[in-house]
């Protein structure tokens, strides 16, 4: 282009400007130099928020996201006090103005937390008048020394458990969440009294024992926002104080990743961070995002936005067909939403969308009526059956069921509702910002302090164009902010029709400055295109995104009824079409002619993530790839390296968006030929254990062939090995058997407890053991056996006068409420 056509251009661009009386410009995030004059933001010291969040309602979702909560509100979630027998009423400890009670652990904050927060969204009276319930009797709760809350959770109550240290402070942290919003909604000046005098409470516990032993001391970030939260309200000093408090005594996030249990990992890797608003330091906030390097870059190489999580990341489970659980992904949603306030860095955006479009809708059923526990990338057969070791825990964890799965059945309430709270944010310089683009109608103070409705009309992110229509009672000036996606190069905005000439780059804002009209519609194009990502620590295996959604392969879907209520019943899902395909892929064609885009009608009843109901299908082709099966216990089997072989006929196969599929393969294998083809191997079956073993019990996701598999502990909370628990047997005699396949002399054994205290487990070294071996149809117990050892993190050995005998039994007296297991036995 010509110097004079550069500068004619630029004219015309400043005219068509002028004429729209618009300044455009590209940012990176809102400045922070001024302060939002509406809206509490972080007071100082605390760093500045370039966003910052609204007051509850708002907002008001409309579309899809609307369906999702009016389907929640329908659901079990809206009817959780029906289901749940943690949220039974009678004698429950959270309705007790004294505290005292039962089911006073975190099930009906976790519950409250996103109930409350759905009917204040909705508008939803019978919500709003249960949740006011539940608050007032919280509310209630508080003690003449600030405590609030269940009393079980202290030290001072005959129910204290000695796990949970001097106080379980873990409950109340989210019950402090039911509160705020409840505020917000309300402007209930008890709610400010309840936290001042809490805070207190907790600046004045001895500091040694405030946090520990375990969960409350892993989140207790969770914790400090809510201290910054009434800081922001009340100024009070001795708040900052009790912040660097938490900081000094939680679990060190800022140096590492302090936990591997896949919860943890989404809500706390963020912890630095949340602190780094008092700190100023910028290594808290580059620590946030070191963990996140750390976890994702080992664990998640896998699409949808989360990671192989299971219960915990184990060392070689990273592959696609391990899950997450859905605590973890609305916990991880929540993450995104605060970090984007902090930092207003857009790659949290982009995080969230990728998990609120892609994994978390398939953790329920679409009707909402019902969830599971564990999702996965690549799975093909949601049954209750025992899955683990593939996947870590044992029994019932994949099929869905509105009675079961404790945590996740009540945490799951908040993932909708928030996210609908945080689709717009306030800025700094009196304007808006669209950060999570959906079909909603905002009403916010702008400019000059002039009340805005912004109304967002969208099918996004199954489409990609949306109108934003803006009224006022009067003409306003105030930046508005748009996102532009990281999967987004080349943006188009048009004003009243007229199109802006601009040049954003992906993760960035463009930013409308204006005096906006009462009529005004702006315009908003973010083209998709086709993209692959291949995943070389997963096989090499590929997946295929179309602007944030990821694609799935189709597969029917039958609905199999094992238990529940007829209300409220438990399904199994079973596949009716074949899944176990390959992509055909050619290198030398351009990705998006190899894929077809079909658009189909939007679904009538607004609920899009339903396989048959997918707005939007792509065709593929793909070959069958007849050994990849399910292994012995149901579980798809692991994808192995591609290329792969396949004689098998070409076909075309239909993809629709993951968060549509409950079944799903989304990191495709992908067919070559030639000799670097791999051969795809017939899943390995069940090992068997080296010793036949018997024992009086052992638990679902654990096997009795660990006790001879000879794979050896590093320490006694090893969790990368096999074990034997008789988990959840608590306080009872119980017993191990050696079947030996010929009488043998034995003399002396040697044992490895399994004890998982560090990482907040039920199981315990055992309170003592003996050894017993079979004499004809006797049991006898050894003689002159050394001392029975019950150390951790070592063989504890016993040599005893040797017997010839055909069985061996090792016989253990539990500790009271607890449990315990075994990593090794071996016999000498
Ligand atoms: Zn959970």
């Amino acid at each position: 282009m010509s110097r004079s056509r550069i500068v004619l251009m630029a004219i015309l661009t400043l005219v068509l400007f002028q004429a729209l009386q618009a300044s455009v410009r590209v940012v990176s995030m809102p400045p922070t130099v001024e302060r939002n004059d509406f809206y509490v933001s972080n007071q100082p010291p605390l760093t500045p928020e370039p966003l910052i969040k609204l007051p509850i309602g708002a907002i008001k979702p409309d579309g899809w996201v609307r369906r999702q909560l009016e389907l929640q509100a329908d659901g079990f979630v809206g009817h959780l006090t029906e289901i749940s027998q943690f949220l039974r009423k009678e004698g429950n400890a959270w309705l007790s103005p004294d505290g005292t009670g039962e089911r006073g652990w975190e099930e009906v904050p976790y519950w409250l937390k996103g109930f409350g927060d759905l009917g204040y969204v909705l508008g939803d009276e019978r919500i709003i008048a249960e949740a006011k319930f539940w608050i007032e009797a919280a509310l209630k709760t508080q003690g003449e020394d600030g405590f609030f809350g269940p009393r079980a959770n202290l030290k001072s109550s005959a129910e204290w458990k000695a796990d949970v240290g001097e106080a379980d402070l873990w409950p109340n942290m989210i019950m402090l969440n039911a509160l705020q919003t409840y505020y917000e909604f309300t402007y209930d000046h008890r709610v400010l009294e309840l936290m001042r005098n809490y805070f207190k409470w907790e600046l004045a516990f001895p500091e040694e024992k405030f946090l520990p032993p375990f969960w409350q001391e892993q989140r207790a970030s969770d914790n400090l926002a809510s201290v910054y939260w009434l800081y922001n309200r009340t100024g009070d000093e001795f708040l900052l104080q009790l912040g660097a408090k938490i900081h000094r005594t939680m679990a060190r996030w800022d140096e590492t990743v302090a936990s591997w249990h896949n919860v943890n990992i989404a809500q706390c890797f963020r912890a630095p961070a949340i602190f780094h608003q008092q700190s100023h330091d910028r290594h808290h906030l580059l620590a946030t995002e070191r963990n996140y390097a750390m976890i994702w870059g080992v664990y998640g190489e896998v699409p949808g936005g989360m990671f192989g999580g299971d219960e915990n990341c184990r060392k070689g489970y990273h592959g696609p067909r391990q899950a997450i659980e859905t605590c973890a992904s609305v916990e991880f949603m929540l993450s995104c939403e605060m970090l984007l306030k902090i930092t207003g860095d857009l790659k949290w955006a982009d995080r969230c969308e990728d998990v609120a479009f892609n994994t978390f809708p398939p953790s329920m059923t679409a009707d909402l009526k019902a969830l599971h526990y564990l999702t996965s990338p690549n799975v093909c057969q949601l049954d209750h059956g025992n899955k683990a070791p593939g996947i870590q825990n044992g029994g019932e964890m994949l099929s869905y069921n509105p009675h079961s799965y404790r945590c996740c059945q009540h945490n799951v309430a908040h993932g909708w509702p928030y996210y609908a709270e945080h689709l717009w944010m306030a800025t700094p310089d009196n304007g808006l910002a669209a950060v999570l683009y959906a079909a909603s109608e905002v009403t916010a103070k702008v400019g000059d302090g002039t009340e805005v409705t912004i109304r967002t009309e969208t099918h996004y992110p199954f489409a990609d164009s949306l109108r934003f229509v803006i009224s006022a009672d009067k003409d306003v000036t105030f930046p508005l902010y748009l996102r532009v996606p990281k999967w987004c190069e080349a943006p188009e905005v048009k004003i009243n029709g007229r199109k802006i000439k601009i040049h954003a780059r992906p993760q960035s804002f463009i930013v409308i400055d204006r005096e906006w009209g009462q009529s005004d519609k702006l315009d908003l194009t973010l083209p998709m295109t086709i993209g692959l990502r291949y995943w070389p620590r997963n096989g090499d295996s590929v997946s295929v995104d179309r602007g944030p959604l990821t694609y799935s392969l189709k597969i029917g879907e039958k609905y199999t009824r094992y238990a529940g209520t007829d209300e409220w019943p438990a399904w199994d899902v079973y596949p009716t079409t074949a899944w176990n395909y390959g992509l055909v892929i050619d290198p030398a064609k351009p990705v998006a002619k190899q894929f077809k885009v079909k658009k189909r009608s939007w679904p009538q009843d607004n609920q899009p993530f339903v396989t048959t109901a997918a707005p939007i299908e792509m065709t593929a082709k793909a070959k069958k790839i007849p050994n990849w099966q399910v292994d012995h216990l149901g579980l798809i089997d692991e994808v192995q390296q591609s290329p792969v072989q396949s004689d098998e006929k070409t076909e075309t196969v239909t993809l629709i968006p993951m968060g549509c599929a409950r079944l799903r393969i989304s990191a495709f294998p992908w067919i070559g030929d030639g000799p670097g083809a791999t051969e795809w191997q017939l899943p390995v079956g069940p090992p068997a254990a080296k010793i036949p073993t018997k024992a009086s019990h052992c638990y679902g996701g654990d096997t009795i062939t660990a006790l001879s598999d000879e794979k050896l502990p590093t320490h006694s909370d090893d969790h990368d090995i096999p074990r034997m628990t008789w988990w959840p047997h608590q306080g009872t005699t119980e017993w191990v058997q050696y079947d030996f396949k010929q009488p043998r002399k034995v003399g002396a054994v040697e044992v490895y407890w399994f004890d998982d205290t560090p990482t907040g487990g039920g199981c315990r070294i055992p309170a003592s053991w003996k050894l017993l071996y079979r004499d004809g149809d006797d049991w006898k117990d050894v003689k002159n056996a050394s001392a029975y050892g019950v150390e951790k993190d070592k063989f504890n050995a016993v040599t005893f006068d040797a017997v010839k005998t055909s069985a061996l039994r090792l016989e253990v007296q539990l500790q009271n409420d607890c449990s315990g297991g075994i990593l090794e036995w071996r016999v000498q």
